[in-house]
Parts: C-alpha cells; structure tokens; sequence
C-alpha cells in the first residue's frame, strides 16, 4: 500500500480538500504556495500515463474543479500543475498557484505552515469549491 493509500483510506491524516469515488485532493505537505494540492486517483497506479484514457481524461476534470477552487481561495495568476511522481510511487498531479513560473519550481525552498494554517488554507478551497 503506499503513502497516499493509506492517506485515502484514513490510516494517515491529510488536510482533504475534496474527494469522488474514484480520486481524492489533499494539500501537499511541503507546499510550494499556499494552496499547493495534489490530486490522486483511488486506484493505486504508479506512472500516471499508465492510466487508462477514462481515467486520466477523469482525473483532470476532477483537477480541473479543484484548481479554480484553489485560484478562488488564494488569487493567483494561474494555477498551475505539474506531475512529477519522482518521489511517491502513486500518480498524482500538482496544482499550484502561481504568480509567476518560479513558483513552480520544485527547487524552491518548502513553506512550513502549522496545523492551524494547513487546516485555513484546506478550509479555503472546500468554501470555494
Ligand atoms: P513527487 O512524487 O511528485 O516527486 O513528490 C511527492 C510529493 O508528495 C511531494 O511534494 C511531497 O511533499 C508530498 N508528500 C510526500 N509524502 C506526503 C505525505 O505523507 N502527506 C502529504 N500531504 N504530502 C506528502
């Protein structure tokens, strides 16, 4: 089971944003911005392309409901999304909000936000959804 599998099932807590029967969107725990949430699918794929055509087209609709929510929440230029999987052996896709393309360089140092924050900025995007 992976990291994110056990966030979908509850094992491991997450800050959630929003959730189908078939994907699931928490915020990132080492954002880039605030509002920076990663969108899983439920079923456990590593390599996002090795999703079927459905899926992957799904999934960024489910994205796509999640991404103006973030722009709402914390005004932004674009949302921006990325995927990367270097890391997380379970597909996901990065929105991040940016106010310019530097804000979505992975290189960048990590905000630390604290409970109470993480908790605002989750609250934030589910209001605006
Ligand atoms: P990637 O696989 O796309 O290179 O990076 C994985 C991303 O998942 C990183 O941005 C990292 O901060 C995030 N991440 C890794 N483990 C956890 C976790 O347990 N909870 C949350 N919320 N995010 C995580």
């Amino acid at each position: 089971m992976t990291i994110f599998s056990k966030i979908i099932a509850g094992d491991i807590p997450c800050y959630k944003v929003a959730e189908d029967d078939k994907f699931f969107a928490f915020l990132d725990i080492n954002p880039l911005a605030k509002g920076h949430t990663l969108v899983v699918p439920k079923q456990e794929v590593d390599y996002i392309f090795d999703l079927s055509d459905a899926d992957l087209a799904a999934m960024h609709v489910f994205a796509k409901h999640v991404a103006l929510a973030i722009g709402k929440a914390f005004p932004c230029k674009k949302v921006g999304e990325a995927v990367l999987g270097l890391e997380v052996p379970h597909a996901h896709i990065h929105l991040v909000p940016m106010q310019s393309e530097k804000d979505l360089l992975f290189s960048n140092p990590k905000l630390k936000l604290t409970d109470e924050e993480f908790k605002e900025v989750a609250e934030a995007i589910r209001k605006a959804l």
